[in-house]
């Protein structure tokens, strides 16, 4: 065997429960890390475990053209989710696969072809996703992209305005970068995307790949800077563990997206998990909980670590903690010495995305542990 290889963690993983995992040598760690935030209810949830498996019993797949009781459901619990109108849902399998949905139906809707993105911005590795991702080490090897990208730096609202003309199909940005550092959108730059999208009828998305489904306190992240986009795309913990995308859409780009499917897009099985985890985290008010939680969080870090980093950032339970020296380094010894998983984004910033079932007790455990580490 060769090639391909991910970073190897030291340790093998055999089992979850809630918001820890065992190796196969019976240690238990803290997932502080929330597996890229697709674990949002934790490991092994009921509600999630038992719609799969009902769902298993009676047929595993048949594609998207046969309605399905699950499917239909997981329709119509995302379209409630959606912002104000943005409620025509196409499913796909990953996050990747939202976002190049959305440029695709940006394009259809508007006629134009050119694209607004971040410097900063992380949407996907497919081609037309990673057209509009920043990082050089993403994309080198796989030159030539889209060319009818244009960056404005994050968060500068002149250069947005500026950028966006009649030639645009759509400006795509994340809420909150998550890769590439956890830096929040301002309320403002939010708000310029609506308008200057607005004037030029063009599309608005939302990446909330990473920040959405109660993340950072809000069922949406957007919704702090009170604008509604054309499009909201969803991924990561939207199934809670199980591979989905979602594009959830305005009419006017649902009426007129041209041709696109994908076959295991609204997978029976997937649908299930994905509709019990929407409405569990609806029904048990998760967003709230994050907030609450959240808040303690950020307290501890600022009163245990203020002194000792560079920078606190982030919303809810997705928080980026700054630091001079290798994040790297920092997340390997916490899961090594204190047994707390954790993430990076990018060299200096170790990052935070628990199950948003955790309390202000593993809370308090992980600031402790990033503590000791830190000294
Ligand atoms: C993870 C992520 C993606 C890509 O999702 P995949 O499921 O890995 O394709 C896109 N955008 C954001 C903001 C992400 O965090």
């Amino acid at each position: 065997m060769s090639g391909f290889i991910y970073d190897h963690k030291p340790m093998e993983i055999a089992s979850g429960d809630g918001v820890y995992l065992t190796d196969s040598e019976g240690t238990e760690y803290l997932d502080f890390g929330g597996n890229y935030a697709c674990v949002p209810l934790g490991h092994g949830h009921d509600a999630v475990q038992s719609a799969i498996q009902d769902q298993l019993a009676d047929v595993t797949f048949v594609q998207a053209v046969y309605p399905v009781d699950t499917r239909r459901q997981l329709h119509e619990t995302l379209a409630e989710a959606a912002p104000d109108g943005v409620d025509n849902v196409w499913l796909c399998n990953s996050g990747t696969e939202a976002n190049e949905a959305a440029l695709k139906f940006a394009r259809s809707a508007t006629g134009n072809t050119k694209f607004v993105a971040t410097t900063g911005a992380f949407h996907g590795r497919t081609m037309g996703s990673l057209s509009l991702t920043w990082k050089d080490k993403y994309r080198s090897h796989y030159e030539p992209m889209l060319d009818d990208v244009e960056f404005v730096p994050y968060n500068d609202s002149e250069a947005l305005a500026d950028a966006v003309d009649d030639d645009t199909a759509a400006v795509m940005m994340e809420p909150i970068q998550g890769a590439g550092g956890i830096n929040p959108a301002t309320e403002e730059f939010l708000q310029t995307a609506r308008k200057a999208t607005e004037e030029t009828g063009s599309a608005l998305v939302f990446d909330e790949i990473q920040t959405g489904l109660g993340r950072t306190g809000r069922l949406w992240d957007h919704e702090r800077a009170d604008v509604v986009p054309d499009m909201v795309t969803s991924a990561k913990g939207l199934a809670n563990g199980l591979p989905i995308g979602a594009t959830l859409c305005q009419d006017w780009l649902a009426e007129d997206y041209g041709s696109h499917a994908s076959t295991f897009g609204g997978n029976p099985v997937v649908a299930a998990a994905a509709e019990a985890t929407v409405s569990t985290l609806q029904a048990d008010e998760i967003p709230s909980h994050a907030a609450d939680v959240g808040q303690t969080l950020r307290h501890l870090l600022e009163r245990e670590l203020g002194d000792a980093v560079q920078d606190i950032r982030g919303e809810g339970l997705m928080v980026g903690i700054e630091i001079e020296g290798s994040a790297a380094d920092v997340v390997a010894d916490l899961a090594h010495e204190e047994q707390v998983l954790a993430l990076t984004a990018g060299k200096h910033v170790v990052r935070f995305l628990p199950p948003l079932v955790v309390t202000e007790r593993h809370a308090e455990r992980a600031v402790t542990a990033l503590s000791n580490v830190l000294d």
